[in-house]
């Protein structure tokens, strides 16, 4: 299954055009990526740690759209942020380079300064994490998986407006498109993947959506005003004339952040899958979390939760052992337990003592040997 993209799968498996491109724009508006790019084993795969493929786009009970913030996603940074202490954050410090050896970590940042640690939890997207320095290198599987691994492309747009007007005409606010609408050159289709009503819960209205993936991309090359004329022209198609008259119209193009460098979240290619546990696995004094490294919700939110707890406990359990429960260990990775120290690949100044320092005794010895005789007579006239 790893062999093949989703969109094969959709070919073999899906009978009308229309069941396709649904599967085609979830994929999109899930990925950010084309059906054709991604892994048909890790989109399965993804869907188990979901609870199903419907869930993740059900606003129903443990779906992904059940829940929303009050006051944006942000809240979660700010709150946490007071109870950890704003002292103890770092910010604007990009890391550069990994490094470690037998006694511990050290962190250089883009800006000269130096951090050491015993043990260090690296929670980047895969695409950040293989723009770092490590010394010594990660494995090749880990290098290769993390080159196969990458990111999708989402322009988000948000729209207000004065009053709720879908929903006084009985439209939920949730479009899926397969790329209808109005169509402008160099673009293959029309703006938008997905939208969904956002309005705020002071009562504000406002619709969400999403320009995905390849067609994302070919719009991102037009300017603001010409993709909002096309976006407020194709979602007229669905709901009327009113949509032309918004308050507001804001965008935000998730592929020009310098440190996530796309969005919604990464998507495997086809035949990595085999060494897919490497991205979690700990090398040596590293460990890894973020949402990518999640067996439950990757790619959401919720698996950057259950990863962080992971590597949490994975660290502690080297630290302090006894401080764990037995729920704790159920959550550590078996192999995690097994090895009390998972070692780095060896540093290469061992291959100068294991290797080159026998190597060197036995010439020595050999050269001594067969000049014995010489060394003898040498010997024998500085003694006369
Ligand atoms: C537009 C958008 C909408 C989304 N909507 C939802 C949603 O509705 N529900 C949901 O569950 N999830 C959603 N997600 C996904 C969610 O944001 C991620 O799953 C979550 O943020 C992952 O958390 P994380 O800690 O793994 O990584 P991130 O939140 O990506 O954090 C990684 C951090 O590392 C920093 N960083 C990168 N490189 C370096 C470096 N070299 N040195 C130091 N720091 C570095 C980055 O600046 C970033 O702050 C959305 C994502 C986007 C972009």
């Amino acid at each position: 299954m790893d062999s093949i993209t989703m969109e094969t799968l959709l070919l073999r498996h899906l009978s009308t055009k229309m069941a396709q491109d649904i599967m085609r724009t979830l994929i999109r508006v899930t990925f950010g990526t084309e059906a054709s790019q991604l892994s048909a084993l890790y989109f399965l795969a993804f869907s188990n740690g979901t609870h199903g493929l419907l869930s993740q786009f059900s606003s129903s009970l443990n779906g992904a759209r059940e829940l929303r913030i009050k006051g944006g996603a942000q809240q979660i940074a700010l709150e946490l942020s007071v109870k950890i202490g704003k002292e103890c954050i770092i910010l604007n410090t990009p890391v550069t380079e990994i490094e470690q050896s037998e006694n511990g970590v050290r962190v250089s940042t883009r800006f000269g300064k130096i951090y050491r640690s015993k043990y260090i939890i690296v929670a980047l997207p895969p695409t950040e994490v293989h723009r770092i320095l490590f010394n010594p290198s990660l494995s090749l599987k880990h290098r290769q998986l993390l080159q196969r691994y990458p990111v999708g492309h989402l322009t988000k747009f948000i729209i207000t407006y004065p009053k709720a007007f879908w929903r006084e005409k009985g439209f939920s606010g949730e479009v899926l498109s397969y790329g209808g609408g109005k169509v402008e050159r160099g673009c293959d289709a029309g703006p938008i993947s997905a939208t969904y009503d956002a309005t705020t819960h002071h009562g504000h209205p406002a619709i969400v959506g999403y320009m995905a993936s390849k067609s994302g991309v070919q719009w991102n090359s037009k300017d603001t005003s010409c993709r909002k004329q096309s976006v407020l022209e194709t979602l007229s198609y669905f709901w009327g004339d009113w949509v032309h008259d918004p308050i507001d119209y804001v965008e935000k193009n998730w592929g020009e952040e310098a440190y996530v460098g796309g969005c919604p979240t990464h998507g495997m290619s086809p035949g990595m899958m085999v060494w897919f546990h490497q991205i979690r696995t700990p090398f040596g004094r590293i460990y890894w979390a973020g949402t990518e490294t999640a067996t439950r919700w990757c790619g959401y939110m919720d698996g950057a939760v259950q990863a962080g707890e992971r590597a949490a406990l994975e660290v502690l359990y080297k630290f302090q052992p006894q401080t764990l429960t037995a729920a704790d260990l159920d959550v550590i990775d078996l192999q995690v337990r097994r090895s009390s120290f998972i070692h780095p690949p060896p540093d290469p100044h061992i291959f100068r003592w294991t290797l080159c320092l026998p190597l060197f005794l036995i010439a020595m010895g050999w050269a001594a040997y067969t000049l014995r005789r010489h060394f003898w007579v040498i010997g024998v006239g500085r003694i006369a």
